[in-house]
């Protein structure tokens, strides 16, 4: 699943587009009637950000594209002109290059900032951690952290990946209630994210401790790594229950 890293690192490759006039097409029939093309074609984009998991792609005129990912969306940027088999959501194309967005997921073009009623990004250069605590502790604090974490009204731009790797790095269980965490573990945690993703970003993932892992050991302390559904909407957690501890009964 695409996570704000990912789309951080699209935002920087589609960067070769910003200030050029571009011509826009939408291949695929279900972007296609959303009448995107006809609005944008030939117009200048003048900006591209990544904000939590959402792409807004700014043309002259006041039109922002949102493109959100979902579990499947991907954007490519390569050379124009380039042979391909499908029809891709979207093409942006300039002189040299073209972005091409795959099984788009979400497409919408919006007049004004759209009111995304996001968190503070946990991707910000200097992320606001005192909002994310702020926010997450306006929550019921029964809530679980492996649950929060992954809320983007509370925090944006964390997924299923970071967050299992954040909560590792911390020694926090992801089954613990907000309740029972201090300030200084949720902030240990939201660190841990934000310092993993900018890695992801400048460079090659980092490696993977729990993420994926369940049933080989932790690299830590040699305990056996779990994993179990988690949250309304049942992602799934991987967590240490070596030392990664408290709050299990609501695990099994
Ligand atoms: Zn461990």
């Amino acid at each position: 699943m695409p996570e704000g890293d990912s789309v951080h690192r699209a935002a920087q490759r589609l960067q070769v587009l910003v200030g050029r006039h571009v011509e826009v097409e939408t291949p695929h029939p279900r972007a296609a009637v959303k009448g995107i093309a006809e609005r944008l074609d030939g117009r200048r984009l003048e900006q591209v950000d990544a904000v939590g998991k959402n792409l807004l792609l700014r043309f002259e005129g006041g039109l922002i594209l949102r493109s959100h990912l979902r579990m499947s969306g991907r954007w490519r940027v390569e050379a124009r002109g380039r042979a391909r088999v499908g029809k891709p959501w979207l093409v942006l194309r300039s002189a040299e290059h073209e972005a091409v967005l795959w099984n788009g997921a979400v497409l919408e073009l919006l007049r004004d900032d759209p009111k995304l009623r996001l968190g503070p990004d946990i991707l910000a250069e200097e992320p606001d951690f005192d909002g994310m605590l702020a926010r997450l502790r306006a929550e019921p604090q029964e809530r679980e952290a492996g649950d929060a974490l992954l809320d983007q009204r509370l925090v944006a731009g964390i997924g299923n990946l970071w967050k299992a790797e954040a909560l590792w790095e911390a020694c926090v269980s992801p089954w613990r209630p907000l309740g029972q965490l201090g300030d200084g573990e949720l902030w240990a945690v939201l660190e841990a994210a934000h310092t993993l993703m900018r890695k992801s970003v400048a460079g090659p993932r980092p490696p993977r401790h729990v993420y994926r892992r369940a049933g080989r050991a932790c690299p830590r302390c040699g305990g056996i790594v779990r994993s179990a559904s988690q949250g309304r909407h049942a992602r799934t957690a991987y967590w240490c229950p070596g030392c990664q501890v408290g709050g299990e009964a609501a695990a099994s």
